[in-house]
């Protein structure tokens, strides 16, 4: 039985259990102590998951012979939802990103010797990964084809040279994807991070401060890998990255209204308690519009979701549904707890309650998995060819 959404009746109980277990076991875990500390958070990861375990909602995505869940877009978009109403739910359910897309990307393009190295303890939640594209300037950023770092072919395998930044994960990573120029074209190459030529330089200390590995600078330098280390096909790695990105995206998108929405959750109990002027801030009509507003954002934010979740599940293109969804979403939820901010004055940027910190968090989603203007440039040059062919 599914609703008229098709999701799954077992999808929407899961979505039940999800909140309940963020309600009881992870939420009371958020403490501002934990913001930039990638050891605790860690930690709190290998706390966490076993218990994600014991109550059915561990590995939304992950195959259930893996232990995992197993279900469809469609069916993780509550169950992400309710994850991501705490930033340490995605972490305790293990669909965190980056893991989730290198996940995929592995399973999708990996042989069968590097599925069975890296692979298995990553769905396991042995150990973490981190997906290197982003350079300093004069290197790749939202062009992905100005990319300097540069593999050349040695006897037996490739010497990796380059600088890379913002890699989430990085920290603690045992394996990265690096997409590096050859003289063939980009590829993707699997970097073990003890190899002597990959150095993390720093943590960047960013605005938003719950991503497990934070997010990292990086010098490879006479970084050798063997023949064997190529993920995928040489020359291939542009189109390998732009679809490892869709699905990133949505499920960002799915995590992500999660937050939003517990953040005004959070602004409306506070209108409802305060008074201002002779009367709630509540029955203020002003405040009933953010709540309005914020409400219609959340929900076309979920519709525009769903529908880039059906598409998937029905294995159609979603290219420009997609990067829609993104402007549309990201942008929305940034509304959306911009408001709460403002309901609840001062309140609203003191850490003592979690809405700042979302506030920070979200901000970043406008700039990542494609900047909203570049995705505008690409929905508008998709719909002027369209015209213009007459289709
Ligand atoms: C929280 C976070 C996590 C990240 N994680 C990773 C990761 O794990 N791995 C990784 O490789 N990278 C990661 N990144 C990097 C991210 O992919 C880049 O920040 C993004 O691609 C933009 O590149 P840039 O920062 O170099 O910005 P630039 O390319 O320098 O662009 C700056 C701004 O210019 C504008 N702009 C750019 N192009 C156009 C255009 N065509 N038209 C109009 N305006 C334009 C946009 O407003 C854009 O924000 C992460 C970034 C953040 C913020």
């Amino acid at each position: 039985m599914s609703d008229i959404h098709g999701v799954s009746a077992r999808a929407t109980a899961l979505a039940t259990s999800v909140r309940a277990f963020i309600e009881q076991a992870v939420i009371p875990c958020e403490r501002a102590t934990l913001a930039h500390d990638v050891e605790a958070l860690d930690a709190l990861a290998a706390r966490l998951q076993p218990l994600a375990r014991q109550a059915g909602v561990w590995g939304p995505r992950l195959p259930s012979e893996q232990g995992g869940l197993g279900l469809n877009w469609r069916d993780a978009q509550p169950v992400l939802e309710q994850a991501g109403r705490s930033p340490l739910g995605p972490i305790a359910l293990h669909c965190a990103p980056p893991e989730g897309p290198n996940i995929t990307t592995l399973a999708e393009l990996g042989t069968p010797a590097q599925c069975e190295r890296w692979l298995g303890p990553l769905i396991e939640g042995r150990i973490r990964s981190c997906f290197a594209m982003t350079e300093p300037a004069p290197g790749a950023g939202s062009d992905p084809r100005m990319l300097k770092t540069h593999a050349r072919r040695v006897d037996g395998g490739w010497v990796i040279d380059g600088h890379k930044w913002f890699i989430s994960g990085a920290q603690g990573a045992a394996v990265a994807i690096v997409m590096a120029a050859t003289d063939e074209g980009p590829t993707f190459f699997l970097v073990d991070t003890t190899n002597p030529g990959w150095h993390h330089l720093r943590t960047i200390r960013s605005l938003d401060a719950w991503q497990q590995g934070g997010h990292g600078e990086i010098s490879l330098t006479s970084c050798k890998v063997g023949a064997h280390d190529v993920l995928g096909e040489v020359g291939r790695a542009l189109e390998y990255a732009q679809r490892r990105l869709e699905p990133a995206r949505l499920a960002h998108c799915m995590r992500l209204i999660g937050r939003a929405a517990r953040a005004m959750e959070i602004a409306q109990a506070y209108v409802i308690e305060r008074e201002s002027f002779g009367r709630r801030l509540s029955e203020q009509q002003m405040v009933q519009a953010h709540i309005a507003d914020s409400q219609i954002d959340l929900q076309a934010a979920r519709l525009m979701t769903w529908q880039v979740a059906a598409r998937m599940d029905a294995g159609l293109p979603v290219k420009q549904e997609s990067a829609m969804a993104k402007v549309f979403v990201s942008e929305a939820i940034s509304r959306v707890v911009d408001r709460a901010v403002q309901l609840m004055g001062a309140q609203g940027i003191a850490h003592d309650h979690p809405v700042a910190a979302f506030y920070q968090e979200l901000r970043a989603f406008r700039i990542y998995d494609g900047a909203s203007e570049v995705h505008r440039a690409a929905i508008a040059q998709r719909t002027l060819r369209q015209q213009r062919s007459g289709a």
